[in-house]
C-alpha cells in the first residue's frame, strides 16, 4: 500500500533531524526514516561522539526550538582555542573575548542534540517517525518518487532527501558518483579526565602522525579525537588503561596536567568524500550523505547543518511560490548555495591536513611561521574567528542571529 507523503527523509542523524525539524511548522506531511532509535542519553557518563557546534548551528537549534532541551541536557561551550605544532614553536590562541562576543561555540554530545531534534518533532502531527527500517529501492516517475522500505512499505512522496550518512544508500542508488580518498586514518575517541582544568578551552596539536584535539565536555574532562594511521589507531584502542594514558600523555604533553582517566575509546575511519551533485529530479542530499570531511576543524556536522537550514529556506521559498518542491529547477537552487561553501571548507581542511602531515624542513619552518606571523595579527585573527563561528557568508534564514 502507497502512503502519500510530501517529503519522506531517509536518516534521522542530526542533520535529517533538523530538517524535519525546520519543515514541520509548514505543515508537509513529513516521514523520516532510520534503521535505529536515537542513541540513549546517560546521566553519569558522556557520549563517546561529540561535535563542536559553531555559533550558526546553535542559532539553527534555537530557532528549532531544541536548544533549550540540550541546555537542559549538557552542553559546554569553549571560549578560547589554542592550535600548536609539535614539530616547532609556532602557535596560535582564539580568545573569544577580543571580538566581544561570548563564547566561540560549544561541545555537545551526539546523542543530546539527536535526542533534542526528535523530542521536538514527536510535537508534530504532520511528522511521522519510522524505525527501525530502511530503504531498499525508490523509482522516480513525473509526479512522485516512489520509496520501498525493507519492511515492505512503500512511501510515495513529492521529495525523497537523502540524510543517510557517508555510505548512503539514497545517493547509491541514485547513481549519484563522489570523488575524494581515504586519510588511511581513523579518529580514535575517548573522554579523559585531567588534573589541570580546562578553562573552556579547546586545543589540538598537530603531530606529525595527525591532529589530536582535546574538547572541553565537563569539569576537568575533555573528550579527545586523535587521528591516526589505521594500525597505530587499533594498536591504541586495545592499550590498557594505563598504557594509554601514558601514551596520550606523551602526544599530548602538560598543558592539562596529568592525564588520570579515560573512559571506552572507539575508531571510526576518516576519509574525504564529495558528492558529484546533490541533487536529481525529486532526489537531494544533505549532510555526510553529500560530504564527508576530516574532523581536524570540528565542521562536518555544522556544514551539514547549514544543508539542511538552506535545503528548508528552497523549499519554503517554493512554496510561498505554488511550485513543486522535488522539481530539479527549485532543487538546484540548493545544490548552487551549498555546493560552492561546502567545497572551499572541504580544499580548506584537506590542506591543513596535508600541510601539518608534512615532514620536510621548509614546510614545518614555514607552517610554523605561519602560525606566530597569524597570531600576531589581531585583525585577521578576528576573521579567523568569526568564520569558524559560523557567522560568515550567506547564511540561511535558521541560521542568522536572532536578536
Ligand atoms: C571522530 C569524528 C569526530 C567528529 N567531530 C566533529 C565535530 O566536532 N564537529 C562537527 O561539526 N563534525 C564532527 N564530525 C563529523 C560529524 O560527526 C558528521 O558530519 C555528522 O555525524 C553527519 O551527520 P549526518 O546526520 O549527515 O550523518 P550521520 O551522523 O552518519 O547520520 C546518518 C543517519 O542515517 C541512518 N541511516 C544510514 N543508512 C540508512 C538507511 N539505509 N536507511 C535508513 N537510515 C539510515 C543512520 O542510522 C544515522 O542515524 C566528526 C566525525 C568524526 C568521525
Amino acid at each position: 500500500m502507497e502512503h502519500k507523503q510530501d517529503m519522506v527523509i531517509i536518516g534521522a542523524g542530526m542533520v535529517g533531524a533538523a530538517l524535519a525539524c525546520a519543515l514541520a511548522p509548514t505543515g508537509l506531511k513529513i516521514t523520516i526514516v532510520d534503521t535505529r532509535p536515537p542513541p540513549q542519553i546517560s546521566d553519569n557518563e558522556f557520549d563517546l561522539r561529540v561535535s563542536a557546534i559553531t555559533r550558526a548551528s546553535q542559532n539553527i537549534f534555537s530557532a528549532l526550538d531544541a536548544w533549550d532541551y540540550m541546555q537542559q541536557k549538557r552542553v559546554s561551550p569553549f571560549r578560547e582555542m589554542r592550535v600548536w605544532d609539535s614539530q616547532g614553536n609556532g602557535q596560535i590562541h582564539f580568545d573569544v573575548a577580543e571580538i566581544g562576543e561570548d563564547n566561540l561555540g560549544w561541545i555537545v554530545e551526539n546523542s543530546i542534540i539527536q535526542n533534542a531534534l526528535v523530542d521536538r518533532l514527536t510535537q508534530f502531527n504532520n511528522v511521522k517517525l519510522v524505525y527501525p527500517d530502511r530503504i531498499s529501492d525508490f523509482n522516480v516517475n513525473d509526479d512522485a518518487v516512489t520509496i520501498e522500505l525493507a519492511s515492505g512499505k512503500q512511501l510515495q512522496s513529492r521529495l525523497l532527501v537523502g540524510a543517510d550518512g557517508a555510505d548512503s544508500t539514497v545517493r547509491k542508488l541514485s547513481g549519484i558518483t563522489t570523488r575524494g580518498w581515504s586519510y588511511d586514518q581513523q579518529g580514535l575517541v575517548c573522554t579523559v579526565r585531567t588534573s589541570g582544568h580546562h578553562n573552556e578551552m579547546a586545543q589540538q596539536v598537530f603531530l606529525p602522525t595527525g591532529p589530536l584535539a582535546f574538547l572541553p565536555i565537563g569539569d576537568h574532562t575533555c573528550s579527545i579525537v586523535w587521528s591516526l594511521s589505521g594500525d597505530s589507531a587499533e594498536q591504541m584502542s586495545s592499550l590498557d588503561d594505563e598504557a594509554f594514558l601514558k601514551a596520550l600523555q606523551s602526544a599530548f604533553g602538560y598543558s592539562l596536567g596529568t592525564m588520570l582517566e579515560v573512559g571506552p575509546r572507539a575508531v571510526f575511519p576518516l576519509r574525504l568524500q564529495h558528492s558529484t551533485e546533490y541533487v536529481h529530479s525529486r532526489i537531494a542530499l544533505i549532510g555526510d550523505a553529500a560530504h564527508a570531511i576530516h574532523p581536524l576543524a570540528g565542521q562536518g556536522v555544522n556544514l551539514g547543518l547549514a544543508d539542511a537550514a538552506s535545503l528548508a529556506d528552497v523549499i519554503q521559498d517554493a512554496l510561498e511560490q505554488k511550485r513543486d518542491i522535488g522539481a530539479l529547477q527549485v532543487l538546484r537552487k540548493y545544490e548552487r548555495w551549498r555546493k560552492g561553501d561546502n567545497l572551499t571548507m572541504m580544499a580548506a581542511m584537506d590542506g591543513f591536513k596535508r600541510l601539518f602531515g608534512s615532514q620536510l624542513f621548509p614546510v614545518t619552518g614555514l607552517r610554523n611561521l605561519g602560525l606566530t606571523l597569524t597570531n600576531n595579527l589581531a585583525p585577521l585573527k578576528n576573521i579567523i574567528m568569526r568564520q569558524a563561528m559560523g557567522l560568515e557568508g550567506d547564511l540561511a534564514r535558521l541560521a542568522k542571529p536572532r536578536f
